[in-house]
């Protein structure tokens, strides 16, 4: 290729002229990933629905505080999903499919369990009563 500022003919391989050493531009236009879009598909921070709704899926592993974490990151997930249909760039669709489903399934799971529990204290309670 040609360089832009001097003429010179380079070889394709070669990152800058051999003669003015200026960056080639084909090679220095490679679409490279833009930093922003590799940051904001790791951590969408552009969408704090879905990183809250993340995070809060993530800790709603914890049993009790699991309740209203994974309800939480639920609904905050549900929103993060249409934030994200709405603002593409914004990235984030992963983070709140996980905060949906893994805080669904804990927060709801947790949340049917201790329903689960208490209706059978419930019943131990009334049958032992009688
Ligand atoms: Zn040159």
């Amino acid at each position: 290729m040609y360089c832009p500022d001097c003429g010179t003919s380079n070889d394709n391989a070669l990152p800058q002229c051999q003669k003015c050493g200026k960056p080639l531009p084909v090679l220095s236009q490679i679409p490279s990933p833009s930093d922003d879009s590799v940051v904001s598909t790791i951590i969408p921070y552009k969408n704090p629905y879905a990183l809250i709704a993340y995070y809060l899926g993530v800790f709603s592993l914890i049993p009790c505080l699991g309740i209203l974490l994974g309800i939480t990151a639920f609904i905050l997930g549900i929103k993060g999903l249409s934030y994200a249909r709405e603002h593409p760039e914004a990235k984030g669709r992963v983070h709140a499919l996980v905060g949906v489903w893994v805080g669904g399934i804990f927060g709801f799971g947790y949340l049917i369990l201790t329903i689960l529990l208490m209706l059978f204290s419930a019943g131990m309670f009334g049958m032992s009563r009688r």
